[in-house]
């Protein structure tokens, strides 16, 4: 194949040899693989230094949708990473989480900026209208927001962007049918809809904030124990087909369960936490005191109890994937710690491909990532009048995605990039590795 890419847009994909324009460059790729830039859809930039979001391109990742922080400070950096005045991926945004009245977590902690309340369906007009005049690129829903508001958001967005949420109180059922376009988490937002009646999230119930230490405990059994066929489950997956809502999945946060604390404390990515992430999570060896894996420990819950929970995240994905669902990758890196941006979405790859295959895995970081983003024409596809955003890869990501590593250069706007020198010039931290 031949690709021909004229400034920061492909103009030519072709079978062949085209015939190098005046003046062109040719560059041959023998041997290679090409692949789409990769688009994380749930990052938080703004909780991550400014010199580790190169991290990103470093990784393949050269597209991400931020998806909870203070509006002023988002949009000011997504001008940078677009305009190229700083280097990263390209960049959409949502603004804030938005809660009820209730607080998902401490207003005044660390990550308490990327919080807002809409209290009630009457204050929607203006903070919703306030929030697309300010140019988001879509709107998040957050834990403790209540069914009815959340409906009068939905209605009132009306589809000018895509609505998604990080939903606790509210029933994702309700809301798929009210026209939701994406859920975040595969682990939470459906939860209400897979576990035990009785063990549920919302007011009147066991668990009303994730800051209750109970949450992650009861999260973790109810899944266990969740019936991925009952026909409560059946009703789920179909509303969700029928809806074509994205499952944003972020199954890497669980990635540790998987690989066992001794393989990660070897990880080679761990050098790449950003200092900032770095600090925030030191601040929590207080909770889970002085262990050799604090800087990569999630803190709320021990991934070692999370395996057959893991599981069942991976089911879902794979059931609503055949099905004919939307299943979209998405990391929350910068939310927390570990793994670090970029690397974070190639974890999540490698978990999706044992659900859903390793095409099944790159689609849901390419072309559903780029549809969902309502930017497939511009981006998730390696075709005429799209960005050149793309990969060259010395390996066959098809054969195993884990070879996307094996990345030589990465393409953002027709600007060549190459991955070792970039990670040469981010800031490492200093962890040890294997102690
Ligand atoms: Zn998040």
């Amino acid at each position: 194949m031949s690709i021909l890419v004229d400034g920061e847009r492909i103009t030519k994909v072709e079978q062949g040899e085209l015939p190098s324009p005046a003046g062109g460059q040719t560059i041959d790729l023998g041997g290679k693989t090409v692949l789409p830039g990769l688009i994380d859809t749930h990052v938080h930039a703004t909780f991550m230094d400014r010199e580790s979001l190169p991290l990103f391109l470093a990784a393949g990742v050269t597209t991400v949708r931020d998806v909870g922080a203070k509006l002023e400070k988002v949009t000011q950096l997504k001008a940078d990473l677009n305009s190229g005045k700083r280097l990263g991926p390209r960049m959409f945004i949502l603004g804030p989480l938005l809660d009820g009245t209730d607080h998902s977590f401490e207003y005044g902690g660390p990550m308490g900026e990327m919080l807002d309340s809409v209290p009630s369906p009457d204050a929607v007009p203006q903070k919703i209208g306030d929030l697309l005049k300010a140019g988001v690129d879509g709107i998040k829903l957050y834990f403790t927001l209540p069914p009815d508001t959340a409906k009068a958001i939905i209605k009132f967005v009306d589809n000018r962007v895509p609505v998604t949420g990080h939903l606790g109180y509210s029933h994702s059922l309700d809301l798929i049918k009210a026209g939701i376009n994406g859920l975040e988490h595969v682990w939470i937002s459906p939860y209400n809809d897979f576990c035990a009646l009785d063990m549920q999230f919302g007011p009147g119930t066991g668990v009303m904030s994730m800051m209750d230490p109970k949450f992650w405990t009861v999260t973790v059994k109810g899944w266990e124990e969740a019936d991925l066929h009952s026909q409560r489950a059946k009703t789920w997956f179909g509303a969700m087909v029928d809806h074509q809502v994205n499952m944003g999945t972020t199954l890497d946060l669980l990635w540790l369960a998987k690989c066992g604390r001794e393989f990660a404390m070897q990880d080679p990515d761990r050098q790449y936490i950003p200092p900032m992430a770095l600090k925030r999570q030191k601040a929590m060896i207080a909770h889970i005191g002085e262990r050799p894996d604090w800087d990569m420990y999630p803190g709320f819950f021990d991934p070692a109890h999370c395996v057959k929970a893991l599981e069942k995240h991976q089911e879902v994905t794979r059931i609503l994937h055949e099905a004919g669902g939307l299943v979209v990758g998405g990391t929350d890196c910068g939310g927390l710690p570990f793994p670090p941006p970029g690397f974070a979405l190639l974890r999540e790859v490698e978990l999706l491909a044992e659900a859903i295959g390793t095409m099944g895995a790159i689609k849901a970081v390419t072309s559903v990532a780029a549809t969902y983003l309502r930017q497939h024409e511009n981006l998730g596809s390696i075709t005429p009048g799209r960005y050149a955003d793309f990969l060259v890869v010395d390996g066959d990501p098809l054969r195993d995605t884990r070879e996307i590593r094996k990345l030589t250069t990465v393409y953002r706007g027709g600007i060549a990039h190459d991955p070792q020198q970039l990670l040469q010039q981010v800031p490492k931290s200093d962890v040890r590795l294997g102690h």
